[in-house]
């Protein structure tokens, strides 16, 4: 068996164009679908694909530990910037769904057969909505109320929220005031039961962070996300060394030395991978295990596309420390139009019970595909009240 052709499909999905890949085989009918998603960097993603692919034509699809170890270290410069770790996740992730329809069972099965039942999922307040989820007010708590209680509705028991505002390296007490009366908001609109959770998406410096969790506590959060930069390892151990709610953090880090580091200085209780960023499902499973022998649990980073989704899911069945999985759903309104997916979602609870297709389980229609071309991604530009920039 040998790989034929590396393709790209972008499809254009409001705030990110989806970076679909596309592996055919010189088997009749036979090809894999991965995913390669990075909102503002498309165009470098699709020629870093371009680029690597000149290494696999015409290699075994099968031999993925091998072409993955080409991907990453020839041609002299490590995979482990984020542009090329998530070309080499891209096209991973459907080295591994062709593995998995070759053998006839879906990938969990590959790595060892179903730990769980079930994947619990959460949502992002508005459902992943551009404007909901990144837009409400910073001082409208009364929103983040609605909101939280849109998301039970739906049937979440559990759901993200962007509460913690933009914030220079040191601010008074306003923005954590501001942080507190949204996150009681939520608390009130959804009682005790629902878990909660922050993500502060790295916007305050560690000093900021620690004020914010600590003001925050009384939440009792689910976890705290990004509460400063990934890059400060010392800021992410004080922090989490200093509260009782986890702190959680990954989705920026591209390679398992890096997570070591991370996992090493204990910065974070909830390790968020991003399987479409970490080099994908290959390079996964060994943070994974890593992270298993640190008793660090597992919640990937995926407001991406529906084949980051089904990637995300099937190691969540494989992974005995994975508590629950990011999910978007209202991003756009024609999201079910483009995939058609494996695994069924319960509604009552969220809850994801197991794809029994096989690979990833999931078919893409090209034709809808093509309806949403290349666009440029809604730019986000971040400035603080001096003009200074900011953390978006
Ligand atoms: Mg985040």
């Amino acid at each position: 068996m040998k790989i034929e052709k590396i393709e790209t499909l972008v499809c254009n999905a409001r705030m990110r164009n989806w970076i679909f890949v596309k592996i055919t085989t010189d088997q009749p009918g036979l090809v894999g679908w991965g995913e390669a998603t990075l909102e503002w960097h498309t165009r470098g993603v699709v020629g870093s694909i371009e680029d690597l692919s000149q290494l696999l034509i015409g290699e075994d699809p099968s031999r993925i530990e091998h072409l993955w170890q080409m991907m990453y270290r020839q041609h002299f410069w490590h995979g482990n910037g984020i542009v090329r770790a998530t070309a080499i996740a891209g096209i991973d992730l459907a080295l591994w769904d062709i593995k998995g329809k070759v053998a006839g069972m879906p990938c969990h099965k590959l790595w060892g057969g179903p730990v769980r039942d079930h994947v619990r999922t959460y949502a992002h307040l508005g459902g992943g909505k551009l404007e909901d989820f990144y837009e409400t007010g910073r001082d409208d708590s009364k929103r983040f109320g609605e909101l939280a209680q849109a998301a039970v509705e739906n049937g979440y028991t559990a759901f993200k929220s962007m509460a913690v505002p933009e914030t220079m390296p040191i601010e008074g007490n306003r923005p954590v005031q501001w942080a507190v009366n949204n996150v009681a908001a939520m608390r009130d609109a959804v009682g005790d039961d629902i878990d909660i959770m922050v993500d502060c998406h790295a916007r305050p410096s560690p000093a900021m962070g620690l004020k914010f969790g600590q003001a925050l506590e009384q939440f009792n959060l689910y976890f705290f996300e990004e509460p400063c930069w990934p890059e400060s390892l010392e800021g992410l151990a004080h922090i989490n060394a200093s509260l009782t709610t986890p702190v959680a953090t990954g989705e920026r880090m591209t390679h398992l030395a890096q997570f070591k580091a991370l996992f090493d200085v204990r910065g974070c209780e909830i390790c968020q991978l991003d399987i479409t960023h970490c080099g994908g499902l290959t390079e996964a499973r060994r943070i994974a295990a890593l992270a298993e022998a640190h008793r660090i649990a597992l919640a990937p980073h995926n407001p991406q596309g529906p084949v980051s989704t089904a990637a995300s899911l099937e190691f969540g069945f494989s992974q005995p420390s994975y508590i629950i999985c990011e999910t978007v759903t209202e991003d756009v309104p024609w999201r079910q139009d483009v995939v058609q997916e494996g695994y069924t979602v319960q509604k009552e609870g969220r809850i994801v019970l197991p794809n029994e297709k096989p690979g990833l389980g999931i078919e893409i229609n090209e034709d809808e595909v093509r309806k949403h071309p290349f666009q440029q991604e809604l730019l986000q530009r971040s400035f603080y009240s001096d003009g200074s920039v900011g953390d978006w």
